[in-house]
């Protein structure tokens, strides 16, 4: 399959506070990789350090995809070559209609895209892509936007969070046609769709305490279930 994401030692600080140490983690080529931790254990500011957000640089590590190396690439050079964020909290942007969003470096057809996550093209492509649209239609619409994009690799956070009435075969649905095209990591909690992963990972105090096998490290995160993270490593 090959290696297409290798990140090592990466170490990030927000605000002066260590958030994420020492992340040592690969994605390989067509792969499912699961990210599980309690809330505030790091997960969407990995996502976001992996992305290139504003903000996020991190002070030590390095991240190659696809053997580049990306860690002082900008957001939209990263997305040149292929990485695609769904953000947790999806944005809104006045004055773009969904047809325009999906358009934007889109190499899909906008009205297949949001017939995969459940959404009637007519009804959804000419509405403004605002705070008319619910929280749950405006996270299918950026999973639409994801695929849209065939990204080498999709990083998708939390995305049935929020969308309760987003079935599991939905999703994985999407996380299917993801991976066709290329690899997909994944921040979620729910254990079924971490189950279906071929690779784990637990992030806990910002650190990787546990990788592998999905059934292994989905036992190692429920065995000493954290409801949220006081940025202390606690279970290894
Ligand atoms: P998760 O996605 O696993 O719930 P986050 O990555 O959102 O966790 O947050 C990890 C930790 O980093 C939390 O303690 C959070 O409060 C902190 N954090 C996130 N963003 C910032 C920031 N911009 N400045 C300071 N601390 C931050
Ligand atoms: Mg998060």
């Amino acid at each position: 399959m090959g290696t297409l994401l290798e990140v090592t030692g990466l170490g990030l600080a927000l605000g002066g506070r260590p958030i994420l140490a020492g992340i040592d983690l690969t994605v390989a080529r067509g792969e499912l990789h699961v990210l599980l931790g309690a809330n505030g254990a790091g997960k969407s500011s990995l996502a976001y350090a992996l992305m290139g957000c504003a903000g996020y640089r991190p002070q030590a590590g390095r991240i190659l995809l696809d053997g580049e190396d990306v860690t002082a690439l900008p957001l939209h050079e990263r997305a040149r070559r292929g990485l695609a964020l769904a953000w947790q909290e999806p944005a809104r942007f006045e004055g773009l209609t969904v047809a325009d969003y999906l358009a934007i470096g889109g190499r899909r057809e906008p009205a297949e895209c949001l017939r995969e996550v459940g959404l009637a093209p007519e009804d959804y492509l000419g509405r403004p892509l605002d705070k008319t649209l619910s929280g749950g239609e405006r996270k299918r619409i950026e999973l639409a936007g994801v695929l849209a994009l065939e990204p080498r690799l999709a990083l998708l956070d939390e995305p049935t969070a929020g969308i309760d009435f987003l079935s599991q075969a939905e999703i994985e649905d999407v996380i299917r046609a993801l991976r066709r095209q290329g690899a997909v990591l994944l921040i979620t909690h729910q254990e079924r769709l971490a189950a279906g992963a071929d690779r784990a990972s637990q992030l806990c105090g910002g650190r990787i305490v546990c990788a592998g096998e999905p059934a292994a490290v989905i036992a190692n995160y429920k065995a000493r279930r954290c409801r949220r993270c006081d940025g202390e490593t606690c279970n290894g």
